[in-house]
């Protein structure tokens, strides 16, 4: 497995690749990695694999949140070599964002709901590092996880407008063992707060119950998960919506394309979470 810091030397690999007829994966990540990342890995159709580590600044709207995010490359250097990853990239800040360039890539409309609506211009900042990922690789398959649901959304449309070549590579959500999904944030939770943090999947697999049984409206659901957290102490509800998948519209009546979002403070930590319906 080789490391590479610059796109010039990345580049000269992958054609090399190329060249001798292997396609290209990509998983995209800001490293601590957990088993959500590798089971993005192990996804990703016959290729050589990819990834990349850059904790992106661009979409932290949050100073401290950028400054707390936990880092261990060694330790994912060596997760990622067990799980046969051919390459992995980590660029310098200014590799990724050289001086003085200002071009921004954007997908109005599902990037200002959501998460969108309480990290303002985080998805620009995804989008923008997402597209020079893209344009540096040029894969053939890039992997996110539905962890992120919102970012997935945005990023197949953002392939679609701007006809890219890469197919996107979907990975389920992955839990611990208690329900809480796996994140590198969790990281800075005692463990008294990663127990407190578990309620909120939870709530939301007491409204997929719910919502299973039939005669659920999204009001209801949303009061429900909102009623079980307010009882939780330690846990702030940022928000609770149920929306449709592809458009991440709110949705009243709930179908088969619908999915309940969460977003969630837990000891100065946000947490999100989300489940089919
Ligand atoms: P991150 O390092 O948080 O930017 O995540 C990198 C990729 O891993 C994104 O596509 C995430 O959606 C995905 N990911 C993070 N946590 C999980 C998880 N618990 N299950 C599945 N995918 C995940």
């Amino acid at each position: 497995m080789r490391v590479f810091k610059t796109i010039e030397s990345l580049r000269a690999e992958i054609l090399g690749l190329r060249r001798d007829g292997h396609q290209i994966s990509l998983v995209p990540t800001m490293g601590y990695l957990h088993e959500g990342h590798l089971s993005l890995v192990r996804r990703c159709p016959e290729s050589k694999v990819f990834a990349s580590i850059f904790v992106n600044p661009l979409q932290f709207n949050d100073k401290k949140d950028f400054e707390a995010y936990p880092t261990d490359v060694d330790r994912d250097l060596g997760l990622l070599k067990q799980e046969g990853v051919c390459g992995v990239f980590i660029p310098h800040t200014e590799e990724i964002y050289p001086r003085g360039e200002v071009s921004r890539v954007s997908v109005p409309g599902l990037s200002d709901v959501l998460e969108g609506a309480f990290r303002p211009g985080h998805f620009e900042g995804v989008t923008t590092v997402v597209a020079k990922l893209f344009n540096i690789f040029e894969p053939d398959y890039a992997a996110f996880g539905e962890k992120d649901f919102q970012q997935l959304r945005i990023v197949e449309k953002l392939v679609t407008d701007l006809r890219y070549r890469v197919k996107i590579v979907r990975g389920p959500l992955v839990r611990e063992e208690s329900g809480l999904a796996m994140s590198s944030r969790n990281a800075r939770l005692s463990c008294e707060g990663r127990s407190i943090a578990s309620s909120l999947s939870k709530a939301l697999f007491m409204a997929k119950d719910a919502a299973k049984r039939g005669a659920s409206t999204s009001d209801n659901l949303r009061a429900l998960v909102s009623d079980y957290l307010s009882k939780v102490r330690g846990i702030e509800l940022e928000y609770v919506e149920v929306v449709t998948e592809s458009d991440l519209s709110p949705t009243k009546e709930i179908g088969s394309g619908s999915r309940i979002l969460a977003a969630i403070w837990v000891e100065g930590v946000r947490l999100i979470d989300n489940t089919p319906l």
